[in-house]
């Protein structure tokens, strides 16, 4: 976007500037794991924060790459935590919008062949795409004698801690029609763990069978717009008019900057400022939409800044 180039750069924002940040704004848009909570612990004072804009007139919605659990689970999860007033219709999973898209962009003919867990296959279930059930692999089955659904019309990949050799078999055989689709809920690299561990996301199994394929899936989850045109569709956001806030300048950031939003870092995740400014420093023309606008420590933040003058 020529001419906001120079406006771009990791403004460590507080107190009033926060402030007359939020005030600009009508829709709050948040990443959830890394920015609302860290696994099972909110970050302390979110709760208030969401509350508290949503007390404001302010439009809020979750927006999360997390495929695992269906909304009706997040809604759970969101109450177990201290947010009280949060409604499933305000959170945007990327097992949802994969189910949306299927259902309302691809208009999918046919049955969906999934790698992914429970959330996927629920949402595809509440939002009545056909998917060919999960089975069970017979013990010392192979590719050459498992059968094969001669109705699927796409491949939804996703999270899922059952992934085995059989399944990205199958998933390359239903590949080889050029006229099934190919979708990955989300592209994320890996995900944080207590204690300093990891585990590989779905990207790293999309990648898996994108070499094995040599086709690139349709990415459902941030980076790529759909997500925002999901909310924007249901709900009428205007993107002038929204903040994106996360914690992952490859996924949340560049999902902000690709639809237009204005972008916020909270340092409570996975991304810190030395990121951030590496990616403002760099001369690669594609890194800047890395860069955040604004940096907070944390959205706690948020509640000193109504606070001050
Ligand atoms: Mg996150």
């Amino acid at each position: 976007m020529a001419g906001a180039v120079s406006s771009k750069g990791c403004q460590k924002i507080r107190g009033s500037q926060i402030r007359d940040l939020l005030d600009a704004k009508r829709y709050v848009l948040f990443d959830c794991d890394g920015v609302i909570w860290n696994g099972e612990t909110a970050v302390p004072g979110a709760p208030e924060v969401v509350s508290l804009l949503k007390q404001q007139g302010k439009g809020v919605f979750f927006v999360t790459n997390n495929c695992t659990r269906p909304r009706e689970n997040y809604v759970q999860k969101f109450s177990r935590l201290g947010f009280n007033d949060v409604v499933q219709e305000e959170i945007f999973s990327s097992a949802y919008c994969s189910a949306v898209y299927l259902r309302d962009v691809a208009k999918v003919q046919g049955k969906v062949f999934v790698i992914g867990g429970n959330g996927v296959y629920k949402e595809l279930r509440d939002a009545g795409v056909p998917f060919v059930e999960e089975e069970t692999d017979v013990a010392g089955g192979s590719i050459y004698d498992c059968p094969l659904d001669s109705e699927v019309r796409a491949v939804l990949v996703g999270y899922d801690e059952k992934f085995t050799f059989l399944k990205l078999a199958k998933a390359c055989c239903y590949l080889r029609n050029a006229e099934c689709l190919f979708l990955a809920t989300d592209p994320d690299p890996w995900h944080p763990l207590r204690g300093g561990r990891v585990t590989p996301g779905s990207g790293s199994l999309t990648a898996a069978l994108e070499t094995a394929t040599e086709r690139k899936a349709t990415v459902i989850g941030k980076p790529s717009r759909f997500m925002f045109e999901c909310i924007a569709s249901q709900f009428g956001v205007d993107p002038a008019q929204s903040l994106m806030i996360g914690d992952r300048l490859e996924t949340d950031i560049l999902f902000g900057a690709n639809c237009g939003l204005d972008t916020m870092l909270t340092l409570t995740g996975v991304s810190q400022m030395d990121e951030a400014e590496g990616y403002k420093d760099s001369d690669a023309p594609d890194k800047k939409d890395f860069v955040p606008d604004y940096v907070v420590d944390t959205i706690a933040d948020f509640l000193q800044a109504q606070g001050e003058d």
